[in-house]
């Protein structure tokens, strides 16, 4: 199991401390352990798993010492050692099925979060891209593939404009690595923003060469900046056991609206991804395919997409113009550059030519 982060409530500094912040991550782990036995579960840590929250330091703290004990059953002393001294870690995942061998990266992108005011000025808060890159080098030549898991996204937002997640500096560099080692890693899977999106890696030629998923939370968003909330959420991936390529996912949701008037929980499954879509599976090349049928106006497959981003909560006012420019850029578009062109290309007054001039891109 893949477990994006951010245990804690959201709610103002004053009403946490560092003690509270690690007192929720051990009831979600003794949580997690004691329903799911069996499972073995790497985690992440995310911009509220500290305090004050999105603060995370660039070496050693109470918080990471005391995880890296929570997380213990699951992550080997290796793994351990680097999550002490700064939030991250990678290790092999132990299958019989395949010749080989699958590393999980978790990455501590809080790091690189533009609230954090402990890497203001750092280049390579933690040494986190050097032994990100050190690591990667080692999977290449050890033939092994990789997925990335971290909270907060590369990329940018999509429910607003010309902001990535992390600072700028952060996300080229992040960007870069992943479109160097494209050919080992398999997938990445984000959490952060409750959002249910994906986005494709595109190298310099605009090929496809990664799928990236931002997973929902199981909470739902309160923002004075966001008028959409959403329905809480979570999936299932279906994976080559040979060669890790993904193949599908099943999202399930809560209907809240609806469980709070009956007073109970029922989760059904909102959408399985090859069939809602028609895509042969969830690799670069068939997201991209999908990321340009929904450039078409009026495109069904968007109509779908924008509905499955709030995880069916309802949102009356639904994707206009610029709400649908913005998603459009933010999927295909990773790096600041091509963004920037992306967003520039599609006038605001051009209504008859949204897809046309993305079309052509
Ligand atoms: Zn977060």
């Amino acid at each position: 199991m893949i477990w994006t982060g951010d245990s804690p409530p959201h709610v103002p500094a004053n009403e946490l401390s560092t003690k509270i912040v690690i007192e929720v991550i051990k009831n979600m782990t003794t949580t997690i352990r004691t329903l799911l036995p069996d499972l073995l579960v790497f985690p992440a840590l995310g911009n509220h798993d500290y305090w004050p929250q999105d603060q995370l330091p660039v070496s050693g703290s109470e918080v990471y010492t005391a995880v890296a004990e929570f997380w213990k059953p699951w992550l080997s002393e290796e793994a351990l050692t680097t999550f002490r001294k700064g939030g991250y870690y990678s290790q092999i995942y132990k299958t019989n099925t395949s010749a080989i061998p699958l590393r999980i990266i978790s990455l501590n992108t809080n790091l690189y979060y533009s609230p954090n005011k402990e890497t203001f000025n750092i280049t390579d808060p933690a040494d986190q891209f050097t032994w990100l890159e050190e690591t990667l080098q080692y999977s290449r030549q050890n033939n092994e593939k990789v997925y990335i898991i971290a909270h907060v996204p590369i990329g940018y937002l999509p429910f607003t404009e010309m902001i990535p997640a992390m600072r700028s500096y952060f996300n080229e560099r992040l960007v870069e690595i992943f479109r160097t080692y494209n050919d080992i890693i398999a997938g990445q899977f984000y959490g952060h923003t409750h959002r249910d999106s994906i986005m494709v890696v595109l190298d310099k030629k605009e090929n496809p060469v990664g799928s990236v998923f931002v997973t929902p939370a199981v909470t739902p968003i309160r923002s004075a900046a966001e008028k959409e909330s959403n329905n809480p959420g979570f999936r299932l991936y279906k994976y080559d056991t040979n060669c890790y390529s993904l193949l599908d996912l099943w999202h399930y949701y809560l209907n809240l609206t609806e469980a709070n008037l009956k007073k109970e929980a029922t989760w059904k499954l909102e959408y399985i991804m090859t069939k809602l879509y028609n895509i042969k599976d969830i690799k670069p090349e068939s997201l991209y395919k999908l990321a340009k049928l929904f450039q078409k106006p009026e495109s069904i497959e968007f109509q779908n997409y924008y509905r499955n981003f709030l995880v069916n909560f309802d949102a009356p006012e639904g994707c206009d113009r610029t709400c649908k420019k913005r998603q459009l850029c933010a999927i295909l578009h990773v790096d600041a550059s091509s963004y920037f062109h992306c967003i520039a290309s599609i006038s605001e007054h051009d209504t008859d030519n949204i897809s046309n001039s993305l079309m052509t891109e």
